[in-house]
């Protein structure tokens, strides 16, 4: 139950306050930015009659925004809070009040902010810098940087057994009474040739049986259920390149470069020159950042943003990207790869990395190496071939469509673009370009910023979902800390 929010009567220990410097960072927030849009927004996620009486969603959110700021885990945010005199004036409570306990700060993070359109909040602060002048420019800078999952990466087998065991320990402990009808976990060891064959078999008829008995299950029930359901459903599972943890099923492999791999997610960043985050979009690990372009100038767009220019690299110079900028009149500030997918010709599920110069399949097997094809002296239909490693392909689950058996090589092809886009051939060979493309950078420092100061380098909590909220909240985070920065800038300095 949501009250409708409440005044604190201020008490006699409220005195203490005035110990908080007048330049504290905390301060400098509170008046930098205005909370109150979080009432209206966790609003709908809290039952009208029933139920406690919840505590205030501002405080709990201005909690969160500590816990990031100062990058805290949820239990020392709270004891830290509970003896520190400028929090507790942040939270807008007296000192001699107490805090809420973690368990409501992790719950109100999942099912009130996470169930109520999480990106909304940078919709919200984006807006506020738009209104009150900080934004100007109508650019936006896009790049994307990685995170390192919460979980480490399990064998096939290990992801199997731990997702049986979790789903089977969940059942009994919540109904003890349906114990005795679930499936017993069969006795296999690691180096049976079939032992992940034969535990999945088990996942698959222990899901089927919690099905029939639990309907109507839920909370963790359904969680774990479905983490079952992912892993039995994943085709590439076994050649190790679905699922690879049981804890953090949306996780996955992406490379940094052609040696430097990592394991968890991507967050897509648009950002403007004023270096206010504008758009963020979080992904598994092996996602292509060019296909994010659109998803990112669109929630720009929503955010209240007018764009009229894109600085991104080479990675974001697709046919689809330069397409989609050239018909909303944006000036694609965006490096030509020497190859450009060439669109709709894709062959669906294979990914190009630009970070490694290789191209990853649908099995997730990457390209062994490349080839250029076609006229050196016209250099029309010129095309850059990649090769697969044909023992891997002669033993894939999912060669129907892709390799031909008995065929000596697989390789996939994408167009040399040097016959194409002329027109933009000659704009980054402009003084223009150069300049501009010069802005792309900063980013890079925002990126960096995110991980070294307020834990976006590796991952708080599990799953995509949860990552959504710990990423949007560290953007919401850095753009108020930018807010306070761009406010002092305007502010004319003191003689
Ligand atoms: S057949 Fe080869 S290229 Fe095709 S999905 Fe399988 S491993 Fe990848």
């Amino acid at each position: 139950m949501l009250h409708p929010a409440r005044q604190l009567s201020v008490s006699f220990h409220s005195e203490l306050y005035k110990f908080v410097p007048e330049d504290h960072l905390l301060r400098k927030i509170h008046s930098a930015i205005d909370f109150r849009f979080i009432h209206e927004l966790v609003e709908q996620s809290y039952c009208k009659y029933y139920g406690r009486p919840a505590n205030e969603p501002e405080l709990l959110f201005r909690l969160l925004f500590l816990q990031i700021l100062y990058n805290l885990s949820d239990e020392r945010v709270v004891q830290e809070t509970q003896v520190n005199l400028a929090y507790k004036w942040f939270l807008g409570i007296n000192p001699e009040d107490l805090v809420p306990d973690a368990s409501q700060l992790s719950r109100y993070r999942n099912h009130r902010l996470g169930a109520s359109q999480v990106e909304d909040i940078l919709k919200h602060v984006v807006r506020q810098c738009i209104e009150q002048g900080l934004v100007k420019s109508k650019a936006i800078i896009m790049d994307a940087t990685h995170t390192q999952g919460g979980s480490p990466k399990q064998r096939p087998l290990d992801v199997l057994r731990d997702a049986a065991k979790r789903l089977f320990r969940v059942v009994s402990k919540r109904h003890p009474k349906l114990e005795k009808k679930l499936p017993k976990p069969p006795h296999v060891k690691s180096e049976q040739a079939d032992a992940a064959q034969i535990m999945l078999a088990y996942l698959a008829s222990l899901g089927e049986t919690v099905e029939q008995l639990l309907p109507d299950h839920e909370g963790a029930v359904s969680e774990k259920l479905g983490i079952a359901r992912q892993i039995v459903e994943d085709e590439r599972l076994l050649s190790h390149k679905g699922i690879l943890s049981a804890f953090d099923p949306d996780a996955r492999f992406g490379w940094k470069s052609i040696s430097k791999s990592f394991f968890g997610y991507k967050e897509h960043i648009a950002m403007t020159e004023e270096e206010i985050i504008t758009a963020l979009e979080v992904t598994p690990g092996s996602t292509d950042d060019g296909k994010q372009l659109s998803v990112l100038l669109e929630q720009s767009t929503a955010n209240g943003m007018n764009v009229n220019e894109i600085i991104a690299d080479k990675a974001y110079s697709g046919k689809d990207n330069l397409e989609k900028m050239k018909t909303e009149t944006i000036t694609p500030v965006v490096p030509l790869h020497p190859i450009v997918h060439e669109g709709g010709e894709r062959q669906e599920g294979f990914e190009y990395n630009k970070d490694a110069d290789f191209v990853v399949c649908p099995a997730g097997e990457h390209s062994i190496r490349r080839a250029i094809q076609g006229s050196k002296k016209t250099g029309k239909s010129r095309s850059m071939v990649y090769y697969f490693d044909i023992e891997k392909c002669k033993a894939c689950p999912l060669q129907d469509g892709c390799y031909k058996s008995g065929a000596k090589s697989k390789s996939y092809s994408i167009r040399i673009i040097a016959e194409h886009f002329k027109e933009q051939i000659e704009f980054e060979l402009s003084d223009t370009f150069k300049e501009r493309i010069r802005r792309r950078p900063i980013i890079e420092h925002k990126n960096a910023e995110m991980k070294r100061f307020h834990g976006m380098a590796t991952a708080r909590y599990r799953g995509l979902f949860r990552m959504r909220i710990q990423a949007y909240l560290t953007a919401f985070v850095v753009n108020v800390k930018r807010m306070v920065k761009l406010n002092e800038q305007k502010q004319p300095a003191l003689s």
